[in-house]
């Protein structure tokens, strides 16, 4: 049994980004149903895998479930870079499948049926869906510890990850405040919680969680994404190592009195920058005062833990995160949001906004609508990529490195080795299934490989032994 010690002690994580997109269908001739849309792009899915449900030589997982929300879990990552990668590959992944469909769908459809996929996480019928950041953390922190010290920061955090949204009453920074309210629950489905609870590590139970935050949303901007995860990492290293010493790490305070509510606040930073939020305390504090608590926090723990801290990520420097997390609260302090439209996916948007207004004051809420739909479209929208064209969003990856990531799993972790797995099945044509911890081929003869440790792209005997079947 594989157990993984060694990333027990330092501050080592796994990253996994899984996006849920949006499907619709403008321009048909007759009516078409969204739910046969997906569908219809996940032909090529299944008449290879014979399921809907499916892992990718990247070693992602790319399903669709009932309904018209196809998703892309991307492959572990040890570096938010690297995860952003992936999801920038899980982007280009749906794209050609729906560019794909959308050639199939024009034969019965008409020339001008185009395939819209929403990288975005409220649909016009006020549907909400998600985006979930799955951070591995060390078992000896209980969950209550987490939901307590990390919520009130993922709450806060929106400020500068919000992907923000035109509501008939203003524009909120995030998308899915109005529909999230326990804070933690363990179930994603019947509630709509911030935190999800439900214990399935994809590791070693007895020395790791996953922690499956389910508050933010999907990113546009890949600025947005690689921080949302980096800055994340550096609140979970402060709690863990509370933890393991046995003191307290100084957020114990922050706890909002009502999350949801603290939460629909936030969201409403642009009517009411300075909202005071009730903590349990019987306190109350600013979204900007509570971040830079949480600043504060990480930059003094970092003074002791320079140098464990600087190898905890593969490809991100600790420096750069600071950096950056400075400057965004700075801007936020000025109000000066045009200096965050280059990187905060809210600000971007609401520049576009702006300047539209401006140019064309009759311009309506539905012209607005679509524009920023648009901006989400991923298949075939065209604001967003005029915006990096006219390099006016920072890019942190090029092209090259995101075309990589469709078709190479991270090479330090174990989905290496689940991509080299699905390969190989692939090309010898057996039937094989997988998950995060197993690869199992079905048929002709069962043999399975168990992957329990994420951080450990060596292969086993077992394995090794699996592999030696697809020859
Ligand atoms: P649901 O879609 O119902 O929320 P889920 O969250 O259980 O399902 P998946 O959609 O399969 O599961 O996505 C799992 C994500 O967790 C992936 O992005 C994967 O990379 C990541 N992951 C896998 N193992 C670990 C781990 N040990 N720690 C943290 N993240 C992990
Ligand atoms: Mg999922
Ligand atoms: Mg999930």
């Amino acid at each position: 049994e594989p157990v993984p010690s060694a990333e027990m002690d330092g501050f080592c994580r796994i990253f996994g980004v899984e996006t849920e997109y949006g499907v619709a269908v403008t321009g048909a001739n007759k009516p078409v149903d969204a739910g046969q849309v997906a569908m219809t792009m996940f032909q090529p899915i299944v008449s290879r895998s014979r399921s809907t449900n499916t892992y990718l030589t990247n070693g992602s997982r790319l399903y669709l479930d009932v309904g018209s929300h196809p998703e892309y879990a991307t492959a572990e990552a040890r570096d938010p870079r690297e995860a952003l990668a992936q999801d920038l590959a899980g982007e280009k992944v749906m794209r050609n499948l729906a560019l794909k469909a959308q050639a199939k769908l024009r034969e019965s459809y008409g020339e001008h049926a185009t395939i819209h996929v929403f990288k975005n996480n409220v649909d016009s019928a006020g549907h909400a869906f998600g985006c979930h950041e799955n951070y591995l953390v060390r078992r000896f922190v209980p969950l209550e510890t987490i939901e307590h010290q990390l919520l009130p920061f993922l709450i806060t955090r929106q400020l500068f990850t919000g992907a923000g949204r035109m509501t008939s009453d203003g524009f909120q920074i995030t998308q899915r405040a109005d529909f999230l309210d326990e804070a933690v629950s363990s179930a994603t489905t019947r509630s709509r919680p911030m935190v999800n609870t439900r214990d399935e590590p994809h590791a070693d139970p007895d020395s790791f969680r996953r922690l499956h935050v389910i508050i933010g949303d999907s990113n546009r901007s890949q600025w947005a994404t690689w921080m949302k995860l980096a800055v994340t990492h550096l609140v979970l290293c402060v709690i863990e190592e509370a933890f393991r010493q046995g003191e307290p790490s100084g957020f114990e305070q922050w706890a909002f009195a009502a999350p949801a509510q603290a939460n629909r606040a936030v969201s409403r930073f642009l009517d009411t920058p300075d909202a005071e939020l009730a903590l349990a305390s019987g306190q109350t504090v600013t979204a900007l005062q509570l971040q830079r608590q949480y600043y504060a926090a990480v930059e003094s723990f970092l003074k002791q833990h320079a140098d464990t801290m600087s190898t905890s990520l593969s490809n991100t420097s600790i420096a750069e995160i600071m950096g950056e997390w400075n400057s965004a609260l700075e801007a936020l302090a000025q109000h000066d949001y045009d200096a965050l439209a280059d990187r905060v996916d809210w600000a971007a948007k609401r520049r576009v906004f702006e300047a539209l207004r401006h140019r064309r004051p009759n311009v309506t809420f539905a012209q607005l609508e679509q524009l920023e739909l648009d901006y989400h479209d991923i298949a075939n929208g065209r604001l967003y990529g005029s915006l990096t064209t006219r390099e006016q969003m920072r890019q942190l990856l090029a092209a090259q490195a995101v075309e990589h990531a469709v078709h190479e799993a991270p090479a330090d972790t174990r989905a290496a080795l689940r991509g080299r797995f699905v390969e190989a099945a692939l090309a010898s044509g057996v039937q094989f299934s997988a998950d995060w911890t197993h690869l199992t081929v079905t048929a002709p003869e069962r043999k399975e490989a168990v992957l329990l440790d994420p951080f450990s792209a060596k292969p086993t005997a077992e394995f090794e032994s699996l592999m030696d079947t697809l020859q």
